[in-house]
């Protein structure tokens, strides 16, 4: 595909900026409890506590409530966790366990998220799908399916035909829950209804510290400083801001997606993408492809980039990268070459030291949650919703136990592995394994088959 006249947002494609910006904090204030980010995780505590009878609720949010990787992502809502199952099982089986129903729910808890707030977004629940490129990564796929299944979670195996992909793919695995979806629409769908809540929602605020003082969290911004009773981190990978944060809760990463121009629909109707699943691919550095309401597609991830210091940088995805990922896209849809790229955005997650969703408590009155590894956008709020129902109600429901750290403590393993050069590595095992695997020649070599059958 081309890149000639791709443009570069420091925001996101999927929507614009809102223009009814909520006031900064202008001097002191006192409130009962104080949610520092909105994101999908912050504006779903603050929404849920709200909806508990919770009438003295703050949220501060930096820029605006969406500003982050909330709107910024590639809209997939998936039913299962992200990862290597196989790494997974092997190094925590139980806490994978919780984490299979956990996404479950989460996938679940987003469908009624839409529908309690009447939240249009485009969204089709036609289920994520683990594509494989070639047989070998299909081999891989059947594996993690049966490690799903051993640990009580579902999805379907086929073909690509079975499961409705383009021939660029040999088959795959279904999840039973999720879809995709606009995200930037849900964002402002979720912002309204915090707009429209008992919550006092600041925008415009970046808390520049956090301390627990006297039985109460002091929270400072530039222009004022806000007491609460309590508080709930909800900043996922800019978390490291403050001293307040457990160390190695997370080590954000620069991630990157990519939209088409549109497509002519009989043009899309060619690659026989009729269950229009998102998909992810099993690389070690996974890529993602998905149809928007539209008629573009969009392709994300493929590599990642490493957050060195705190605040992190706004900034724009290399174009070198979005060359790579319109070659890509010509070999996954050969047909589709002649195409442009008609804009990329990037974003930034923070990944976990088990690569699982964690939450915590600092104190007794600082709460905290990261729920990302690139499946956070109903892992986090579903999270964070569940850490407001602890505040309120002072029991734990059982998905949030299962991710209960009991000291906030992490090993930093994670920031140990994704170092620039690690990360290269991976992405050049992924490339060397699809020239020898012949993905390239197998998608072009089935589109070649399914012409000729259509034609007899
Ligand atoms: C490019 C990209 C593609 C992705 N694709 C998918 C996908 O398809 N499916 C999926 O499940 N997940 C995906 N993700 C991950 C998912 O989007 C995130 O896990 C999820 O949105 C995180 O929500 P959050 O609320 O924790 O964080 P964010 O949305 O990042 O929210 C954090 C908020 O905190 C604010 N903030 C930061 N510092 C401060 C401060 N000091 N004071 C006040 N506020 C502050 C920020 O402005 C921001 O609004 C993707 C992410 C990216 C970036």
């Amino acid at each position: 595909m081309k890149t000639d006249g791709t443009k570069y947002l420091n925001f996101t494609g999927w929507y614009d900026r809102p223009d009814d910006l909520q006031p900064a904090v202008d001097g002191d204030l006192t409130c009962d409890i104080a949610v520092i980010g909105g994101g999908m995780g912050g504006m779903a505590t603050a929404l849920r506590l709200a909806e508990r009878g919770k009438d003295d609720v703050v949220l501060l949010e930096a820029e605006f409530c969406g500003f982050g990787s909330a709107s910024r992502n590639g809209g997939q809502i998936a039913g299962a966790p992200g990862g290597d199952l196989r790494m997974l099982a092997l190094t925590d089986p139980g806490k994978l366990k919780v984490m299979v129903k956990l996404a479950e729910n989460a996938g679940e808890y987003m469908e009624d998220l839409m529908k309690t707030h009447e939240i249009e977004c485009d969204y089709e629940a036609n289920g994520l799908v683990w594509g494989a490129v070639s047989p070998m990564m299909m081999l891989r796929v059947r594996t993690q399916a049966a490690i799903l299944r051993a640990c009580g979670g579902q999805g379907t195996l086929g073909t690509s035909e079975e499961l409705g992909l383009p021939a660029g793919f040999v088959g795959g695995m279904r999840e039973n829950v999720g879809g995709a979806l606009n995200p930037g629409k849900l964002a402002r769908g979720v912002r309204r209804a915090v707009l429209d809540s008992t919550v006092k929602v600041y925008e415009q605020s970046p808390v520049t510290d956090v301390r627990q003082t006297g039985g109460i969290v002091e929270l400072t911004t530039p222009r004022g400083t806000v007491r609460a009773n309590k508080v709930v981190l909800a900043t996922n990978a800019y978390s490291g801001e403050w001293d307040i944060t457990p160390k190695n809760l997370s080590v954000p990463m620069y991630v990157v997606e990519a939209e088409t121009e549109p497509i002519a629909p009989e043009r899309l109707a060619e690659l026989d993408w009729t269950s229009r699943s998102g998909i992810i691919t099993q690389h070690q550095l996974m890529t993602h492809y998905r149809l928007t309401a539209r008629n573009t597609i969009v392709c994300g991830v493929r590599r990642v980039e490493r957050g060195l210091s705190y605040p992190l940088p706004e900034r724009v995805p290399s174009p070198s990268l979005i060359k790579d990922m319109a070659k890509d896209l010509s070999d996954r849809f050969p047909t589709l070459s002649d195409v442009s790229i008609a804009q990329a955005w990037g974003g930034w997650i923070g990944f976990t030291s088990d690569w699982l969703s964690v939450a915590g408590q600092v104190g007794d009155n600082v709460y905290y949650a990261m729920s990302c590894n690139g499946h956070g956008l109903c892992q986090v709020p579903y999270v964070h919703k569940l850490i407001a129902d602890y505040i309120v109600d002072d029991q734990m429901h059982e998905d949030l136990a299962g991710i209960w750290s009991s000291a906030p403590k992490y090993p930093g393993t994670m920031a140990l592995v994704l170092q620039e050069p690690v990360i290269a590595l991976a992405w050049a095992a992924d490339r060397i394994g699809d020239y020898f695997s012949g993905s390239k020649s197998l998608a072009r070599r089935k589109l070649r088959r399914r012409s000729r059958r259509a034609i007899s």
